[in-house]
């Protein structure tokens, strides 16, 4: 059986004495687990530190977004090449707050998944939608729609994890119930499968993302087709992280 994948984006809070610190307790508190992978997702700034903390671990790091090209004058971003060079292993791409706050399109996040792969790295896409979306019950068409255009010409399945994040679920403390995410992961996985003309359920990971917290994991990761979770504010307390790492089914 697949491993589950439990990861944390910590979005733009910690500096890099605040991150180290939180590494070193995560390590001391995870406890072992041979049947899920542990993802810390650092701000650009503190990427090193920790890669460096964690080498010595099997916690894996990623990073929060990256540029689609090796390098240039493009003021202010950073490459897969300068990522994978201090250790990174994911990328998260296209995130909700990429897509509605800076405008990333899905054909520009159909350029970052596509260059993250073909350097060798993991990327995790974020599909979602909005909460006007799933009221005029349009939620499997644009998820549709992101997933065809966000992967246009993506090959390597082995390298790909989806996150499906209800845009409405993120920051907001309103979760989207297991069965509601259930739904939706079914949909995506079988998407995906005609997109790919294979089954992928061995290869592809479908997390959900959306105020989880130690209270809803359990019933979380119950479900069949929920492969572990993308967490964000849940995420940036150790004993929190710690519980959500450390769900029963
Ligand atoms: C996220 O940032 O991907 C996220 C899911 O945030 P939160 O857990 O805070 O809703």
């Amino acid at each position: 059986m697949r491993k589950s994948l439990i990861a944390g984006n910590w979005k733009m809070y910690k500096t890099p004495g605040e991150s180290v610190e939180f590494v070193k307790s995560l390590i001391e508190n995870v406890g072992n687990h041979t049947d899920r992978d542990i993802l810390v997702c650092p701000p650009f700034t503190s990427l090193h530190a920790v890669s460096r903390i964690l080498s010595k671990s099997s916690i894996k790091i990623g990073a929060q977004n990256v540029h689609f090209e090796d390098e240039g004058a493009f003021t202010g971003e950073i490459s897969t090449k300068m990522l994978i060079d201090i250790g990174v292993e994911y990328i998260i791409c296209g995130h909700s707050e990429r897509r509605n706050i800076f405008g990333e399109s899905n054909q520009i996040i159909n350029k970052k998944v596509k260059k993250v792969a073909n350097a060798g790295m993991k990327p995790i896409l974020c599909i979602g939608e909005k909460i006007e979306e799933r009221e005029r019950r349009k939620t499997f068409d644009v998820l549709r729609t992101q997933l065809q255009e966000s992967l246009d010409g993506f090959k390597d399945t082995s390298l790909l994890t989806i996150a499906y994040e209800p845009v409405w679920a993120i920051g907001t403390g309103k979760n989207a119930t297991p069965e509601q995410a259930e739904e939706v992961h079914l949909f995506i996985r079988s998407v995906i499968e005609k997109m790919f003309n294979k089954n992928v359920s061995d290869e592809i990971q479908i997390l959900y993302g959306g105020s989880v917290k130690p209270d809803n994991i359990d019933s979380i990761m119950k479900m069949q087709n929920i492969d572990g979770v993308l967490v964000g504010g849940a995420s940036l307390k150790v004993d929190s992280f710690c519980r959500i790492i450390n769900y029963k089914i």
